[in-house]
């Protein structure tokens, strides 16, 4: 991507796409394509066709989604899936109709089979059932993959698809109906501190196992994906290692200086057991994550107390 170009980043108000304009601007980028979801609903295929032939980008980052954890997609699947196949559907179709020279779609690492071997190669893809707590959403990450994939055969298009592990940092969902497990605990440790509460509840067993990505290194590995990267196959973005939910709590639990009990609500479900990333691909092509586990949450609190 050269340096003068204009680049659409949809969702650049949310955890991804914030911290891939973060990203950008630091590497010295400056032309942006940028509406917030007040100012364009991209569920409206005419406005977003309408967008991309009046602005013709260069470059198309598609960071906009509607995301949530494992309350969220249990209680919402219609919302889930509906949402974001006409969001991917409409960025897609209008970057091919207004000749974007390179897209970069935003997967997740939902779109593997429940049990695939971990950790789970960019080839268990399409091997296996999928976890149920989060099916919709991952049909339909599942079909944008399929779509760039389409586009690129028939149309000679350049679009690429990521997937990121599960992410955390600035600008998270620290809602905790509809959060993920990490910025939920944070929320729950720092009010539990405030209010000098005896205990803090953590859903399920405490035993699934996740691996978490600070998301200023996805937006990094992203960039370097649009720089170097040309072909349809997925790539996995994600640290190669993880935690099991209980070690979660306890380190954030020591970083928010907490001195109470972890209690365990077992009637949340624990969801999918373990999720963890083969990056020997993204390692290969010349990227590695940055930032330790312990550091992305010091600098989340951190984000959390100044903001929220
Ligand atoms: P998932 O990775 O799609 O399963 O989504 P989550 O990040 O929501 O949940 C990951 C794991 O953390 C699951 O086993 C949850 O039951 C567990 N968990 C523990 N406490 C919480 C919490 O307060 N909120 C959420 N969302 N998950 C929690």
């Amino acid at each position: 991507m050269e340096k003068s170009a204009k680049i659409y980043i949809a969702g650049h108000t949310g955890l991804v796409g914030s911290a891939i304009l973060r990203s950008l601007q630091a590497q010295g980028y400056s032309r942006f394509l940028l509406r917030t979801i007040e100012e364009l609903d991209l569920t409206k295929q005419s406005l977003v066709e309408s967008l991309m032939q009046q602005e013709k980008p260069d470059y198309v980052f598609l960071a906009a989604a509607k995301v949530g954890g494992i309350h969220a997609n249990n209680s919402y699947p219609a919302d889930f899936i509906y949402i974001n196949l006409q969001i991917q559907t409409n960025i897609i179709h209008a970057a091919y109709q207004s000749v974007v020279k390179k897209l970069c779609f935003l997967g997740s690492s939902c779109i593997y089979p429940k049990f695939a071997p971990q950790p789970i190669k960019e080839d268990s893809f399409l091997d296996g059932k999928l976890e149920p707590t989060n099916e919709p959403y991952a049909i339909a990450k599942i079909a944008g993959i399929e779509m760039c994939q389409a586009y690129n055969r028939q149309y000679g298009t350049n679009y690429i698809s990521v997937m990121p592990t599960n992410l955390y940092g600035l600008h998270d969902n620290f809602d905790l109906k509809s959060s993920h497990v990490l910025p939920a605990l944070i929320r729950k440790f720092i009010e539990a501190r405030k209010d000098g509460a005896p205990s803090v509840t953590v859903w399920g067993t405490g035993s699934p196992k996740r691996e978490f990505l600070f998301v200023d290194d996805l937006a990094d590995a992203c960039v370097f994906l649009m720089n170097h990267y040309d072909d349809s196959e997925i790539v996995n973005i994600g640290v190669g290692e993880d935690v099991k939910i209980l070690e979660l709590a306890k380190i954030i639990k020591e970083e928010v200086e907490y001195n109470g009990t972890i209690v365990f609500d077992s009637t949340k479900p624990d969801g999918t057991p373990q999720k963890l990333l083969d990056v020997s691909k993204i390692h290969q092509l010349g990227w590695k994550a940055k930032t330790p586990l312990r550091e992305g949450i010091r600098k989340t609190i951190q984000w959390y107390l100044e903001n929220k």
